[in-house]
Order: C-alpha cells, then sequence, then structure tokens
C-alpha cells in the first residue's frame, strides 16, 4: 500500500543515531545544539528543538503571553493541534476563511475577524505553500499583533525569497516522518526575537533558569537552577537530534524530488476534466509537502475508495477544524466558512515522498484518469 506520505531514512540517518546511541548522551547533550543551529542556517532564524510541532505550537502561545481573555485568528484548514494549543492556554479560538486557491488563510478575512482581544494572527502554510505572509505582516502590524506560522508543512520553503522561519514573529515546525524531515517525533520553535526565543526555550524545558545573574535566590551553591514561570518537558533527545541532523544535510535533494513529483502530477493530470490542479503564487517557492488535488465533490468519495482498492492510500486534510464537536458543541459555526468547507468536500491528497518511484506516480496518474474518463 502507496500512502500519501512517509519518511525517507538511508544508511547515514541510521549510523548517525547509532553513533549517538554508544555516546554519553541519549537526551539532552551536545546534538540538540548542533541540530539547532543547522536549523539555524536552513531558517535564518534561530531555533529551539522540542520534542513536537504540537509542543512547537504550545511553546509559541507562551512566549506571546497567551492566556485567557485573549483571541487567535486561525484558519479552518489546518490540523487541530494549531488551535488546541491556544485553547489549552485559555485563548478564544476565532476562525477567518481561507484563499480557495492555497487554502491558506485569507487576509482580507483575517482582518475582518480582528477585535479588541485579538493577540495574533496564525498563518499555516498548507501543503508547504507558504500563506500569503507579506499581506498578514501589514495587517498584524496595523494593528499591533503577532504573526505565528505553523510551518509544519513547509521547512524549506520560501517567501518572496526568505526561508519559512525568518519570516513570522513565530515560526513553528514538525518533524513527524510524513513531513518534510523527519525526527519520528519532534519539532522546533524559530524567531529572531531573542525576548520570544527565550520564553519559548524555557518554556520547553521545565522553565528552570540556570544563568545566576538572573536568580532571585542568590545564596544557595553552585548547583542552585530555579523557576519563575511553570514549563514543560519539550526537550527533543539527543538520540532524535542525531536524526534530525543527517536529515537535514540531504534537505536540498529532498526539496528537489519533492518538487520533481510535483512536477510530474501537473503534467501527468494536466489535461483531466473535472479536476484542479495546485497553483503556486509569484512569490513563493515551496517545498512541497502533499499533492493537493482537488476533484467535483459528488465523486470524492468513489475516487479515494477506487485509488485504495488500487493500492494507494490517499489523505483528506483536513476535516475543517471548526466542525469537530470540541468547537460545535459550544458555538455552531457550520455554514460560517464556506471556502473552507468545500475545499475539505473536493480535497484529495495524493502520495508525494521521497522515494515515490515514477511507476508508481504513472500508476496513481492513469487510475485518476480512467476514473474520470
Ligand atoms: C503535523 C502538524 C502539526 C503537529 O505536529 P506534530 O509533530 O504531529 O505534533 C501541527 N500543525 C500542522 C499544520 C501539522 O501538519
Amino acid at each position: 500500500m502507496i500512502n500519501y506520505g512517509r519518511h525517507f531514512i538511508d544508511q547515514m540517518d541510521i549510523q548517525s543515531v547509532v553513533n549517538s546511541l554508544k555516546s554519553d548522551w541519549l537526551t539532552t547533550g551536545p546534538l540538540v545544539e548542533v541540530f539547532e543551529n543547522a536549523l539555524e542556517e536552513l531558517t535564518k532564524a534561530k531555533c529551539v528543538a522540542v520534542s513536537s510541532g504540537t509542543a512547537a505550537l504550545h511553546c509559541a502561545y507562551f512566549a506571546i503571553d497567551l492566556k485567557p481573555g485573549d483571541e487567535v485568528i486561525t484558519p479552518p484548514i489546518t490540523f487541530i493541534a494549531t488551535q488546541a494549543t491556544a485553547a489549552q492556554l485559555g485563548a478564544k479560538i476565532v476562525f477567518a476563511d481561507i484563499q480557495s486557491d492555497t487554502a491558506n488563510i485569507d487576509p482580507s478575512a483575517v482582518e475582518a475577524a480582528i477585535t479588541s482581544k485579538t493577540k495574533a494572527i496564525v498563518a499555516v502554510d498548507y501543503a508547504g505553500h507558504p500563506a500569503d505572509l507579506g499581506a498578514l505582516r501589514i495587517i498584524a502590524d496595523k494593528y499591533g499583533l503577532y504573526l505565528i506560522e505553523d510551518a509544519s508543512h513547509s521547512l524549506g520553503s520560501l517567501y518572496n525569497g526568505q526561508p519559512t522561519g525568518s519570516i513570522a514573529d513565530i515560526t513553528t515546525f514538525s518533524f513527524f516522518p510524513t513531513k518534510n524531515i523527519t525526527t519520528a517525533e519532534g519539532g522546533a520553535v524559530a524567531t529572531n526575537n531573542e525576548f520570544l526565543l527565550q520564553r519559548a526555550r524555557r518554556f520547553s524545558r521545565q522553565g528552570l533558569i540556570k544563568d545566576s545573574s538572573e536568580f532571585k535566590n542568590n545564596n544557595e551553591g553552585a548547583w542552585h537552577q530555579e523557576v519563575h514561570s511553570f514549563g514543560l518537558n519539550y526537550r527533543l533527545p539527543d538520540i532524535l537530534c542525531a536524526l534530525g541532523i543527517s536529515q537535514l544535510k540531504k534537505i536540498n535533494s529532498f526539496k528537489d524530488e519533492r518538487n520533481r513529483i510535483f512536477m510530474k502530477y501537473l503534467f501527468n493530470l494536466g489535461n483531466v476534466e473535472n479536476i484542479d490542479l495546485p497553483l503556486i503564487h509569484k512569490s513563493v517557492n515551496p517545498m512541497w509537502h502533499f499533492f493537493p488535488l482537488r476533484v467535483n465533490e459528488t465523486t470524492r468519495e468513489d475516487l479515494y475508495n477506487y485509488l485504495l482498492r488500487n493500492g494507494f492510500k490517499t489523505q483528506v486534510n483536513y476535516f475543517p477544524v471548526h466542525l469537530h464537536p470540541v468547537f460545535r458543541e459550544q458555538r455552531d459555526l457550520k455554514g460560517k466558512f464556506p471556502i473552507s468547507e468545500l475545499f475539505y468536500k473536493q480535497e484529495l491528497s495524493l502520495p508525494l515522498y521521497v522515494g515515490l518511484s515514477d511507476t508508481q506516480i504513472d500508476e496513481i496518474s492513469n487510475l485518476i484518469i480512467e476514473f474520470y474518463d
């Protein structure tokens, strides 16, 4: 069975992890900093490695001091971790509809959703295509809001030539196996704001302060560490950083390969009627996470089942977040974000990962062509 996404592990990755297993550190050791530095080089931002993309979002929201009474504006078409972590801090989740071409949050819908309680705009780079970050930046600055980018899909993507991570006030990444690189479970927070960086880092490490110049108890011994605000354990172990380091060394070839697969789908499916292919805005250079095909909503489920019967397990990204019972039982928002709801009914994510063969791409393309013939 061919899945919509999977990891790529080579001998270098295996050796890197084996070497770390033989070292003195299993969890926080020297490889954390090596991995963070490699991420910094790619993203052109300071980075904190954490244990998942969800943890990264939680750290980002903590860093901006998100709390009860605050509102965050988010897109419905995302994985629910974008919202769940803000809700965990007591914030009210507000939705703004998406742009129908990219499925990224629509800046004009964002502006319409701003209130005196809004603290942040959260963009998700759907499928790897960066959101409309320039327009969102202007709105964030106009209203004094933070711009947060959930770049779980878009490590390696560029917006106006700038890498994801260097653009928003805080950016978060995920290294789950289907994502652009993997550490099994893992994630990172990226920012060029030193204050936000330190808050995110501390929150991910139990809130512990080790620098004596900041202590409020000054008479303890050299062993002393203290906590000024509560944190959690979101550390990424050395073993997983070892995998991340060797994965990052391959990111340029990963990007080329993902791009090549994307282009092959465009070529194979370009003449099929009744389907819509993803497009690319002029300002971006995406590292594609999956291939978001759109089909007539009356045929989507049959196509999904047809491909499944023939060995291809596609995916639907995503069930609109505002329709989850956790939201609907408080406020029924059904029908309020029609572009997102229609997108959900039409979308089907085709396999896109390093290691997918030309034969497999042709095979699934031909099944789709046959299905609509
Ligand atoms: C994968 C993903 C997350 C969560 O990342 P985990 O590493 O699985 O915790 C958050 N947001 C989006 C958009 C994702 O795709």
